[in-house]
């Protein structure tokens, strides 16, 4: 395996982020790499449908600048600099590989619940970034199972 150069840390900025970022700074910083962090926002008319008869602009600006600060906040106290972080609208898979293509990155590091049954079924974000990823994905154990790193 060559050295990782440039590692993407998806994060979705729940508590369970700091497990899979310790993961992610120890990786970067034992290969030299740049840490690069992404958080995307599912736009509510994505997640909803057209299902909600009322006008949710308001309520997504609200959802946007909290997650800004957010990720700002958890960002820099990675160490990572501004303009490796990236906020962005849209569906996290898709975005997650966008990014990971468009910034060249050799690394992404998402959590895994590892779920099982039906949660499987549906499918996780770990799962959908794992396939179609254009470079490799490191799946983080997180949850009560423990801090595991698998592959
Ligand atoms: P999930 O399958 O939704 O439980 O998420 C598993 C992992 O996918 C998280 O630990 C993150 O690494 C990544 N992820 C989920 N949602 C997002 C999001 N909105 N933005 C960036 N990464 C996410």
């Amino acid at each position: 395996m060559s050295a990782y150069r440039r590692i993407l840390l998806a994060i979705d900025l729940t508590e369970e982020s700091t497990q899979v970022a310790a993961c992610a700074t120890a990786l970067a910083n034992a290969f030299g790499a740049e840490l690069h962090v992404i958080h995307v926002i599912e736009p509510l008319s994505l997640a909803y449908g057209g299902d909600i008869p009322m006008d949710l602009s308001s309520v997504q600006e609200q959802i946007h600048e909290q997650a800004k600060s957010h990720l700002a906040e958890f960002a820099n106290g990675l160490g990572v600099p501004a303009e490796r972080q990236y906020l962005i609208f849209g569906r996290p898979e898709s975005e997650i590989h966008r990014v990971a293509e468009s910034g060249a990155m050799d690394l992404v590091i998402v959590g895994s619940h590892g779920r099982h049954g039906l949660a499987l079924l549906l499918g996780s974000t770990a799962n959908g970034v794992l396939h179609g990823a254009s470079c490799d994905v490191l799946a983080v154990r997180v949850g009560a199972s423990g801090n595991q790193a698998q592959g």
